[in-house]
This record gives C-alpha cells, sequence and structure tokens, in this order.
C-alpha cells in the first residue's frame, strides 16, 4: 500500500509543481467540520492536462483516490485518508459569460457557490440565489444537486463538462443525462469527475436579485448554526418527514459526546462545539439514529459523506 502510494506520488510529481503536492496533509484544513486525520497526499490541480495526467497516474497505479471540493459535506475519519485526495484549484476558479448569450455563463467546478452568487447578482442574472449560501464548490454541488428554498442545482444547470474516472473523454453531458435527483446525480454512480457547469439564467434588476439573496441570507443565519462548524444536515430528509424534526421530538437537542453536539439551534446539524473528533461525530450520530428510529421505527440515512469511517 505505501509503496503504491510512493510511487503514485512520485509520478504526480512529475505533471504537478511540488509545492501541490501535499504529503500527509491534514484533512481538518479542508473539511468545513474542520475535522479529519491526514491523507497520504493532497493534489491541487489547476487544469484539465494536470487532471488528467493524476487520474492517468492513480488508475495505472490503483492507488486508492478521491475528489473534493470544499469539504462542505465530508466527515473524514480521524485516521485520515490512506490515499491520494485530489482537489481542483486555478483555471477551474473560473466564470465566464457566454458572448452569444448572456443570459449562460460557464463555471469551474472550484468555484464557490458564494463567489458564483455574488458574479450573478452584480450581472443581473437571477435564478442562483437559493444557492447562494450553501458552502460548497460548484462541483459539489451538482455531483450531489445541492439545494435549499424550494431551489436545486438541476433547475439552473443545461450542461456539465465532465471527465471520465481515468482522466479521458473529456465531453459535454446534458442536464436531462445527469439523472439529477434528491442529492443525487449520475456522477456518483459513473465517478466521473465534474470540471464545469453551463447554467442559464434570466436577466433582472441586480438590486432586486441582492435584496433576495440578503433575505435568504437572514433566514439561514437565523435559523443554522453557522458560527460552529459542521457539514451542513447531518441526515437526509426522510420519506414524509424532516430529519430535525424527528431529532427534536426524540429529546435530543444538545446530546453531545466530547466536542460534537446536535445543535440547540437547528437539530438537523451535529455541529463541533470546540475539539470534536470524527469518533465524536459518529457517537452523537448513531445514538441519533439508534434513538430515532426506537421512537419513530424511521432509521435516518447519513446526508454527510463518511470518509474511511462508518457509523
Ligand atoms: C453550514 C452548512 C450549510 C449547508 N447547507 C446546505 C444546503 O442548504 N443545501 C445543500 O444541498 N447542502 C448544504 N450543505 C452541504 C454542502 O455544502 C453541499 O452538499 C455542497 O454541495 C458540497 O459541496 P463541496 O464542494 O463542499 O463538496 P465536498 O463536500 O468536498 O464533496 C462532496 C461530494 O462531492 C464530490 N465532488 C466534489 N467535487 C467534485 C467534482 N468536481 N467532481 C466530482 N465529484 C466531486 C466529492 O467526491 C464528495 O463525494 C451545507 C453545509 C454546511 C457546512
Amino acid at each position: 500500500m505505501q509503496e503504491i502510494i510512493s510511487t503514485t506520488i512520485e509520478r504526480i510529481c512529475g505533471n504537478v509543481p511540488g509545492d501541490r503536492v501535499l504529503r500527509d496533509e491534514p484533512m481538518s484544513r479542508h473539511t468545513s467540520f474542520r475535522i479529519g486525520g491526514p491523507a497520504a497526499a493532497l493534489v491541487v490541480v489547476n487544469n484539465e492536462e494536470e487532471l488528467a495526467a493524476v487520474l492517468s497516474a492513480v488508475t495505472e497505479t490503483a492507488a486508492e483516490h478521491m475528489i473534493i471540493g470544499n469539504g462542505s459535506n465530508l466527515l473524514v475519519s480521524d485516521e485520515g485518508y490512506p490515499g491520494i485526495m485530489i482537489k481542483l484549484g486555478g483555471d477551474f476558479e473560473s466564470i465566464v459569460r457566454d458572448e452569444n448569450d448572456p443570459c449562460r455563463v460557464r463555471v469551474g467546478a472550484a468555484m464557490l457557490m458564494s463567489r458564483t452568487s455574488a458574479f450573478l447578482t452584480e450581472n443581473g442574472l437571477s435564478g442562483f440565489e437559493f444557492a447562494s449560501g450553501i458552502p460548497g464548490s460548484i462541483g459539489g454541488a451538482v455531483f450531489m444537486n445541492a439545494g435549499a428554498y424550494g431551489g436545486e442545482i438541476k433547475d439552473v444547470v443545461r450542461s456539465v463538462g465532465v471527465m471520465d474516472p481515468d482522466g479521458t473523454n473529456l465531453r459535454t453531458v446534458s442536464n436531462v443525462d445527469m439523472q439529477f435527483s434528491y442529492r443525487h446525480s449520475m456522477a456518483e454512480d459513473a465517478g466521473i469527475l465534474i470540471l464545469s457547469a453551463e447554467m442559464e439564467l434570466n436577466e433582472d434588476d441586480p438590486e432586486k436579485i441582492a435584496e433576495r439573496v440578503a433575505e435568504l441570507q437572514f433566514k439561514r443565519n437565523s435559523k443554522q448554526p453557522v458560527n460552529y462548524p459542521s457539514a451542513g444536515s447531518t441526515f437526509k430528509r426522510p420519506v414524509g418527514g424532516y430529519a430535525a424534526a424527528l431529532i427534536e421530538q426524540s429529546g435530543l437537542k444538545g446530546y453531545t459526546v466530547g466536542g460534537a453536539q446536535v445543535s440547540e439551534k437547528h437539530s438537523g446539524f451535529v455541529i463541533n462545539i470546540g475539539g470534536a473528533s470524527c469518533e465524536d461525530v459518529l457517537a452523537v450520530m448513531r445514538h441519533v439514529r439508534e434513538t430515532v428510529y426506537s421512537d419513530s421505527g424511521i432509521l435516518l440515512e447519513p446526508e454527510v459523506r463518511l470518509i474511511n469511517c462508518s457509523l
């Protein structure tokens, strides 16, 4: 295992400058939970050529690897990740308005939702307001069809630029072919990499758009524990109900293990109140799942992605 990783890192260093190949990189630096031990290496790739080369290397050596966005939906093990984490930067942080159709923009996968929202607001393009406060990247949002306040990323995305898991077959996939559903897209099943998204919006007065964004931000700040590190909603919305309501009904608001706590402000969030380990969060999640199941018969499924750990 160690040998595979060393060989892979050596190959990657032939294609990506050494200062962007970070060995034993603590994942707590790359997750909104501020939790996670070291990845064997975290590689920041700045363009399609570098990404293709890294994917070709990990495919040939069969090294464990995964791509991350802004780390806002991840819970990484205290032991870390024994493979290569790939993070997009550079060219993937672009946003360009279509010269022929002013209502269309192409956004790089590493671009943050907040920055995308700011650009669209300034340019008088409406339709993305719902997503302005989601703390992830465009790549992560497309991958899982992120949504809020009645909107989902699938509502604005026309097509997605993708690459196969082995770094080949650069192509564009239509909205329909992305097979978006609740917090899911075919990218997860196919293991493809999202490079960019073409979005279609509507022209509107920038001031009106800014007002709507501010309104939703106010709503978010007043309901969610945004002052504490977390990974957002810990559990998926079960059919016919809300995870937060079930957790509250089971009297679990404020339930704490070590540094992890069911938020007092919003019981759908497990938060890091200071120095939480991955094991603390898992212990809270297990207790919540067992208690809610015994009280309601509903088994909550995690929305947060568990990396190298399990419930
Ligand atoms: C305070 C808070 C509030 C939140 N509110 C919301 C909300 O309202 N609605 C909502 O939907 N989510 C919400 N989230 C969760 C999270 O922000 C979203 O799920 C977001 O879309 C994750 O994006 P990311 O870039 O951080 O992805 P990451 O967490 O880094 O990764 C998530 C998954 O996407 C994959 N991925 C990332 N980038 C790519 C890529 N380029 N190609 C292929 N796969 C990729 C990763 O492999 C991983 O499996 C919230 C989180 C927090 C912390």
